[in-house]
């Protein structure tokens, strides 16, 4: 009898992971293949698949398996599979139930217009034509927040919907020690800004020879081609449709060689982490990746820890020099890693090296906070913007393009999510000192260009979970401590002191 009630549950949800999986199919096919004026039918197609994945998921018998199994649930140990797929599909349903269908539609026709405004708002560098859609918005996230249910602060509600458990107060509490460290070091480089010279990232490179260097790399990295593919889009982005099928896409520039390779890696690491969930999870709401906190993590890890570290390129850079002999001829492995890791304050968020990134993240979040408490209106949102870029990272955006306009999400109704791009980047840190310590020979490996000993040991701590635990509860148990600043500051000190002779 129980066990026939868990063949129902799992038999219904894997029918919603299907069309998930078909919808995030025509949605790569969108931004990759699809001839522009399939776009409308193509709305309507997505629109009609996430609809249909909504009313399987949050039907009645849905809501009384679970009830009837989190009885018996409760009394298995939290790490199995059984209770954890009871406890994240409950959070999952009970979230969607609690907002009203109406609500959904009005946030998601709204976006579409405030995408709309946004993408001409920003093309005319004026805040105040995306003014109005913001303002709705902003009044939207409210009242979604209102819905969902908060304890401590509204942000709470929004926050968990991208970084289930997290809390606004805790943010804060690690970002207050990771903004002060910042500020002070940021200055110290400033100090010293011409020890690096990164002319040599901005030559002509050749786009096919940038992408076969890439997928070299990744491959190497552990992606596997027969279980993945690359394609071009205008964004990258990674989209997972279970296991064997994992997708990324890169863009290349012909004048700046670390947009492709690195947006490659980052990727990369996405589409490891989307890989690796054991093979039992498959068709449940525990396979795939725990947070989009632990997604950033794997992809920056790949990205900058490993793919901007000096062993990366002792292995690397004799290649890309073969690659590329004229255009790289004068430089060396030292003089190469010295250059993509140059860093320098800016005015746009997606361009910051690892030093500076991190501030723009909290001036987002600290902004999107006081307007969702009510404390700063839209219309002053500019003048905030400007304020904290000049204290933060001592630049003034000349207009509101390459201000407070730079970014798609808020068009998108996506208040919440800016934070988990700068927990990802403290847990990488944190997982990969772990990593070190119980496999010391991780940094001689990457020095030959061998990857396996850190893929396995994210396999094993990490990945092959899914989504059974929170970011909160992995960084405990895979690191013995809650997730802070401390080793991600003293990994920056480290390698920029080293890289700039502070
Ligand atoms: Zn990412």
């Amino acid at each position: 009898m129980q066990s026939d009630k868990w063949q129902q549950l799992k038999s219904r949800l894997a029918e919603v992971q299907n069309i998930h999986y078909a919808s995030g199919l025509l949605g790569w096919d969108q931004q990759t293949y699809m001839p522009p004026r399939g776009a409308r039918v193509r709305a309507e197609q997505l629109a009609t698949l996430d609809k249909l994945a909504h009313q399987f998921f949050t039907a009645d018998e849905i809501g009384q398996l679970l009830d009837d199994l989190s009885v018996e649930a409760a009394n298995l140990p939290y790490d199995s599979d059984a209770a954890g797929l009871i406890r994240v599909t409950k959070r999952d349903y009970d979230k969607l139930r609690r907002v009203p269908p109406a609500l959904v539609e009005e946030i998601s026709w709204t976006s579409a217009l405030g995408l709309e405004a946004w993408t001409k708002a920003r093309a005319d560098s004026n805040f105040g034509e995306f003014k109005p859609l913001l303002e709705k918005i902003v009044e939207l996230e409210i009242e979604l927040a209102n819905h969902l249910g908060y304890a401590d602060r509204i942000y709470d509600a929004l926050l968990d919907q991208y970084e289930p458990g997290m809390k606004t107060a805790e943010i804060q509490a690690i970002f207050e020690d990771l903004r002060r460290e910042l500020i002070a070091l940021v200055q110290q480089i400033g100090r010293k800004a011409d020890r690096v010279d990164n002319a040599c990232l901005f030559r002509e490179f050749d786009e096919q020879k940038q992408w076969d260097f890439g997928v070299e790399v990744i491959k190497r990295y552990g992606f596997d081609f027969e279980a993945g593919r690359q394609d071009k889009s205008v964004h990258p982005f990674t989209a997972g449709f279970g296991l064997g099928d994992t997708r990324i896409t890169t863009r290349v520039d012909r004048r700046f060689l670390p947009c492709a390779l690195f947006g490659t890696l980052h990727e990369c690491g996405h589409a490891l982490y989307d890989m690796g969930y054991r093979p039992e999870l498959e068709g449940t709401p525990l396979a795939g990746g725990a947070s989009l906190g632990v997604h950033e993590s794997q992809s920056r890890m790949w990205e900058n820890v490993v793919g901007r570290g000096r062993g990366f390129w002792r292995h690397f850079f004799p290649r890309l020099q073969q690659v590329f002999p004229e255009q790289l001829g004068d430089q060396d492995a030292d003089s190469y890693y010295r250059a993509v890791n140059k860093v320098q304050p800016s005015l746009i968020r997606v361009e910051a090296d690892e030093v500076t990134y991190n501030l723009h993240i909290m001036l987002r979040f600290e902004l999107e906070n006081e307007l969702v408490e009510r404390k700063l209106r839209v219309g002053d949102v500019p003048a905030a913007w400007n304020a904290k870029m000049k204290e933060y990272l001592g630049v003034m955006p000349p207009n509101d393009a390459d201000g407070c306009l730079q970014d798609i999400h808020w068009s998108l109704a996506s208040l919440g999510y800016f934070s988990t791009y700068s927990l990802g980047n403290l847990l990488s840190v944190q997982l990969f000192d772990k990593a070190m310590k119980d496999v010391p020979a991780i940094p001689s490996q990457i020095e030959q260009g061998e990857f396996t000993g850190l893929l396995r040991w994210l396999r094993e701590n990490v990945h092959q979970h899914g989504r059974k635990f929170t970011l909160k509860e992995l960084a405990t148990r895979v690191t013995g401590e809650p997730l802070q600043a401390r080793p991600y500051v003293a990994y920056l000190k480290k390698k920029y002191g080293d890289i700039y002779g502070l």
